[in-house]
């Protein structure tokens, strides 16, 4: 027998391996196989099919092991992977990589969680030696009050004596409750006295495992809100259309109420005793999803995305295959990839978010294409939820694809933000700005602070400066990996590449001229904060983005101190733009639209409408009415007006005749080549041949190649192909065509060192 498996290298295909006749019991597809791969390294795999073809023509190698008595992955698993990598055009070792936890992919990689315990030694584990023990002991007082303090809190001292009673009769007496050495110290005595009690024999520490799940404690579910009538028209709307179709969009505008409508429809669910899989862009969100979620469905809801621990996700993913899974998983994008028997529902919350590609490294997939077609496997349902759909999802609901619910009513009918629109050019010229604030701006923040308000000032770009430059001669830092300037952070006091990580330290003088002063140039969160600061003394301010947030407890400290008040002016990037509910936010300020509209990109206007709207919709959630204030140098923008009307059809609209006119999806599909190396000249050249190869199959669906507008990454020059490809062309057929250009530029000798990779409905 041979068993063809999947092994975490970014190579194509599958690798075929004999089974020993006594490891042939064992192997099933889905359980892990360790295997010799290489000159000398093993690897562990997943074995993907089992079968009795010989191959031929190499020396073939045995299963040197088999690590699980039950598979790790389920057969609708292994399919999803397949069709990652076949779509997005990715080895599936990557998917793999991606989608396993890293304890299970090492042999010995996953610790179960163990606790330090405290017990009675068996020759003191009696009331007799008890007592002796007490008189040891009373000349180390220290040592006697431990012991004390550890014979009540395991409670033998307090407990009417059955447990202390004779030690004749044979069967041990049941230890409970068991007390952690933690326990111990924590009622105030030091390790060393402890150690001493277990030096003189008369306790002992012992190891025992632990879990590292939580437990939500019991589903409330009458703590479910009762659906305002909108809400249970949207319900019944998304219900009916489940009937015809697999995927519905509901369109509903911010604070309307969605996530009110996803828990009844997920109770729903459980009813029928389906699985849901809830998804979210952004681990910040999930917090405080997490909470509302908790509150409801209790231990039957599961946290699961990439801030948790390793082991933590192997736990759960252990506990998915288990007789008693959560029943509801809430997770970030790689919440895909985890086991389901019995999925009903998906829901994609925030569908529109960017964050749910995965831009590097490879699988470069996409988890609402990547879960609704794990829901199609499974015969679940596919909600995706938002206010500002994305242009795909929205094409599709419009031409009848997707199911489509809207739901254009706020919860209790609160009006939607008033956005004022301030012209910063006009009053830069009017030498009226304060740095970046206009003066609308900080009359308006300081009255809502007055007011007891809270303020979110949304600025995208982080660190202190986004440049530093001489202003003498104008010389500006650059990475020395990457074809960028460098950000200046200055509560670390270094420059940083926002592309690469690497850190430089901030120069005294100028390496070109030597003048010593140097200046900021433009506002990151940081300068933003430290400037808010020197305005608002009082203020306790917060700021939210990649520096701040690198910990798990980070984010949701951030969050918690926000929403109990603690803080009142939270500062942030995107990250804040993101459908997070907070009650006592009156006043918005977006200060910079420009630089999102000015990125070269043709989703520019996208994004840019669709930050715009979700930040605003963070204003006067619950009560009265927020404002917005919106800044930027093209006020009479039409892409402004929209935002300003909350008008997405004429936005839509617009998009749509865009995008048509130049050949943009949804009209068509795009498929991005990337070509890197660290020659210039070589990438140039292999750019060029590439060209020439795609254009021979492809002819003029084949752009470029082009300079990307940062060229060089991580020392690696970048060349760029894009691939139009007209709605109902044979994607199998293409596939195939850009897999065989690949190979046949890596067999050129010239061109054997590049790094060439596809980036399929790249965002
Ligand atoms: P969305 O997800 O559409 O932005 P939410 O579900 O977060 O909207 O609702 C906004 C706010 O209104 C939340 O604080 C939520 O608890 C409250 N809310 C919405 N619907 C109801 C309801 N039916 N009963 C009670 N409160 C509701
Ligand atoms: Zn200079
Ligand atoms: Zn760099």
């Amino acid at each position: 027998m041979f068993a063809d498996v999947i092994l975490p290298v970014p190579l194509d295909g599958l690798f075929t391996y004999s089974i020993p006749q006594q490891l042939t019991e064992q192997v099933r597809v889905g359980v892990r196989l360790l295997v010799p791969f290489g000159r000398s390294k093993a690897y562990v795999g997943i074995a993907a099919e089992i079968h009795n073809r010989a191959p031929e023509g190499y020396q073939i190698k045995d299963v040197l092991q088999v690590l699980d008595v039950k598979p790790v992955l389920l057969d609708s698993q292994l399919r999803l992977w397949r069709w990652i990598s076949d779509y997005y055009m990715s080895p599936v070792g990557e998917v793999y990589k991606a989608a396993l936890p890293s304890g299970l992919k090492a042999e010995d990689g996953y610790r179960p969680k163990t606790e330090l315990y405290i017990r009675l030694t068996p020759q003191f584990d009696s009331e007799a030696a008890l007592h002796v023990a007490l008189n040891m002991l009373q000349r180390a007082p220290k040592q006697q009050s431990a012991f004390i303090d550890y014979l009540s809190l395991s409670s033998l001292l307090s407990s009417p004596t059955p447990s202390l009673s004779s030690r004749t009769s044979a069967p041990p007496r049941p230890r409970t409750p068991e007390l952690t050495r933690d326990e111990l110290l924590n009622a105030g005595h030091s390790l060393p006295v402890v150690n001493q009690l277990v030096k003189r024999g008369i306790l002992e520490v012992y190891e025992r495992e632990v879990g590292r799940l939580n437990h939500g404690g019991e589903p409330h579910l009458e703590n479910i809100k009762p659906l305002s009538e909108a809400q249970q028209d949207a319900y019944n709307q998304v219900k009916f259309s489940f009937l015809k179709k697999n995927v519905t969009l509901l369109h509903g505008v911010t604070s309307s109420g969605k996530t009110e409508i996803y828990i009844h429809l997920i109770k729903n669910a459980l009813e029928q005793k389906q699985q849901v899989l809830y998804l979210l862009p952004e681990i910040a969100l999930t917090v405080q999803i997490m909470q509302r979620l908790q509150h409801v469905f209790g231990c039957r809801l599961g946290i699961y995305h990439s801030k948790y621990s390793d082991a933590e996700r192997v736990e759960i993913w252990q506990k998915q295959l288990s007789a008693c899974p959560y029943d509801v998983i809430l997770g970030a994008r790689s919440a895909v990839f985890l086991p389901f028997r019995n999925l009903g529902l998906v829901i994609i919350d925030e569908e529109h978010e960017t964050s749910y590609k995965q831009q590097d490294p490879a699988p470069r997939y996409h988890a609402r294409s990547a879960a609704i077609m794990l829901a199609q496997m499974l015969g679940a349902k596919t909600l995706l939820g938002t206010a500002t759909p994305s242009a795909e999802t929205y094409h599709h609901a419009k031409t009848g694809k997707y199911g489509y619910v809207p739901l254009f009513q706020r919860y209790k009918n609160i009006q939607l933000p008033e956005i004022q629109v301030v012209d910063i050019r006009d009053l830069q010229h009017r030498k009226m700005m304060n740095g970046p604030f206009s003066p609308l701006l900080l009359s308006t923040t300081r009255e809502a602070l007055e007011r007891g308000d809270q303020v979110i000032l949304f600025q995208n770009r982080r660190g202190y400066a986004p440049m530093l430059e001489c202003k003498q001669c104008g010389w500006v830092p650059r990475c020395q990996h990457c074809d960028v300037s460098l950000t200046y952070h200055r509560h670390l006091n270094q420059l940083s590449c926002h592309y690469c990580g690497y850190t430089y330290q901030v120069p005294a003088e100028c390496p070109a001229c030597g003048c010593r002063d140097l200046l900021t140039r433009g506002y990151g969160t940081e300068k933003i904060e430290a400037d808010v600061q020197d305005i608002f003394p009082e203020a306790r301010i917060a700021r939210m983005d990649l520096d701040t947030t690198r910990s798990r407890q980070a984010y949701e400290r951030i969050i918690a101190d926000f929403s109990a008040g603690r803080t009142n002016l939270l500062i942030g990037t995107q990250m804040i733009s993101k459908g997070l509910d907070f009650d006592k936010v009156s006043v918005v300020g977006i200060l910079n639209a420009d630089s999102m509209l000015n990125q070269p990109d043709f989703r520019a206007f996208e994004h840019a409408f669709m930050m715009m709207s979700q930040v605003s919709g963070r204003a006067g959630r619950k009560g009265k009415r927020g404002q917005v204030i919106l800044q930027t140098k093209t006020p009479d923008s039409p892409l402004i007006r929209q935002v300003v009307a909350c008008d997405y059809t004429s936005f839509y609209r617009d998009l749509m005749q865009e995008r048509s006119q130049f050949h943009y999806p949804p009209f068509v599909r795009l498929v991005y080549v990337y070509l890197k190396h660290r020659s210039d000249s070589l990438v140039e050249a292999a750019g060029l041949e590439m060209g020439r190869m795609l254009r021979q199959w492809f002819g003029a669906r084949v752009l470029g190649p082009d300079k990307p507008a940062v060229a060089k990454v991580k020392s690696l020059s970048i060349r760029k192909l894009v691939l139009k490809l007209e709605i109902g062309l044979n994607m199998a057929d293409v596939r195939r065509y850009l897999a065989l250009a690949q190979q046949q530029m890596l067999h050129d000798k010239r061109y054997s060192s590049l790094q060439i990779y596809f980036d399929v409905d790249p965002l």
